[in-house]
């Protein structure tokens, strides 16, 4: 009945009344102080001071965080949770806080003792930034063909090359950063990777151009140059040479969150074009009594709630540590981000011409939302891992 699941429990999605306290003071914050500067994020394509250091006071940068490693707890939902309500107004401010998880996991996961309380309190408090540096320009989707090199002398690295498309690079204290170690070997393309944390200050990290991409505007990403930056062996997350296990588990972690940042602006879009199409008069009725328009809100409410059904899913699946929870997060991803794709343009569309006019403020969802069916694996690669995690679970097929 549930194939490839073993059991109907395998669904249970586990919210508390906790969970929905947080969710309204994240709520409460975002429609005071988020939502009347929505223009404001989009024509500086900055997220004002102010709001930030608002964020770290209410705790944001810690939830997820486990308390003993400076963070507030509170699991992979309560992020979701978190990321969803402040996506709502702004995917741009969501990042900005949600990017530390492709640092944090990793570094809590991976990364020694050492590295985890030095670096991961003060990133969980606000009072360091961090960015993940993995792209470059001939390796994205496929992170084996990366260059950057490190090179061991003594008892450290030198790690030098280049990096783009980098979140938060441009305030970030720390960044993980990937590189080869080694060549591959000709049956294993993923070996000879290593990942490292590397401090923003230390000689030859320079944070190059920014680059202009279509949303997210407040959170545009960098490119990263790494010329000779020696780093001490003590730095490596994981182990040497098995980085690309390191980056695909941070990847299947973090994209829970893409998938929640679908969720939040599918919302805001839904929202939005019900409102006008409850005002809105053509032809002597509100629009939304025109039969195509009814039926394109059921369409837009049935995607909303399917995916952040999914997503809360995926969410619980990984608090519960169960390895399913790499199919739901790719489910998640690939289904929300769509989703919020399809609203968005349908919103756009009810709103006529006001749509497409930048001060309606609908038609940033459509730019926010295709950047979302992107990055942390690109929507086909999501298919690709949908596929080989079904085989691998109903029929213990690797491919
Ligand atoms: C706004 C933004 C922020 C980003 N932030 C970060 C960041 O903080 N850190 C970081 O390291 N990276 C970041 N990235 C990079 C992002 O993760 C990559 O752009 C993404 O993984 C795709 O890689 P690519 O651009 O090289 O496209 P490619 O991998 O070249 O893919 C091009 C197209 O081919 C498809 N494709 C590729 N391989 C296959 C295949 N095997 N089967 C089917 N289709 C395939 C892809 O789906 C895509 O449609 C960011 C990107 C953007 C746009």
């Amino acid at each position: 009945m549930v194939f490839p699941f073993k059991s109907v429990e395998d669904f249970r999605i586990e919210l508390t009344e906790e969970h929905e306290l947080f969710r309204k003071s994240v709520r409460d914050f975002v429609e005071s102080k988020v939502m009347p500067r929505w223009r404001e994020i989009e024509e500086f394509n900055g997220i004002p001071e102010d709001l930030w250091k608002e964020m770290v006071s209410l705790g944001f940068t810690g939830v997820g965080i486990p308390e003993e490693y400076g963070g507030q707890g509170g699991g992979v939902l309560m992020a979701v949770i978190m990321t969803e309500e402040l996506s709502r107004a702004s995917v741009a401010l969501s990042v900005t806080v949600g990017v530390r998880d492709l640092f944090v996991v990793p570094v809590l996961r991976w990364g020694s003792e050492y590295l985890r309380k030095r670096y991961v309190p003060p990133v969980a408090k606000g009072e360091a930034r961090a960015a993940h540096a993995n792209t470059e320009p001939g390796a994205g989707s496929d992170v084996a063909a990366i260059q950057t090199q490190a090179r061991r002398v003594n008892n450290h690295y030198v790690i030098s090359g280049r990096k783009i498309f980098i979140t938060g690079a441009g305030e970030a204290d720390y960044l993980l950063v990937s590189a080869r170690t080694e060549p591959p070997k000709p049956d294993k393309r993923w070996w000879g990777i290593t990942t490292f944390v590397v401090e923003r200050e230390w000689p030859g990290v320079r944070i190059g151009q920014q680059f202009k991409v279509m949303g997210l505007r407040g959170e545009q990403p960098y490119e990263v140059i790494l010329d000779d930056v020696k780093v001490p062996e003590e730095n490596v997350v994981g182990a040497v040479n098995e980085g690309f296990k390191v980056l695909m588990d941070t990847y299947d972690h973090a994209r829970i969150g893409v998938a929640a940042q679908g969720v939040g602006i599918a919302q805001a879009a839904f929202e939005k074009a019900l409102n006008y199409a409850i005002q809105r008069e053509t032809f002597g009725q509100p629009l939304i009594a025109h039969g195509i328009i009814t039926e394109k809100i059921a369409d837009m409410y049935m995607r909303l709630q399917a995916a952040r059904l999914l997503t809360y899913w995926a969410a619980t699946l990984a608090d519960k540590g169960r390895p399913e929870f790499v199919v739901a997060a790719s489910l998640a991803k690939a289904y929300a981000t769509e989703a919020a794709e399809w609203i968005a343009r349908q919103a756009i569309q009810i709103h006529g011409g006001y749509g497409v006019d930048f001060e309606t403020g609908v038609e940033r969802y459509l730019r926010d939302a295709i950047i979302t069916t992107i990055y942390e694996g690109t929507n086909e690669i999501q298919r690709l891992i949908i596929v080989r995690q079904l085989l691998r679970q109903a029929f213990g097929l690797k491919i």
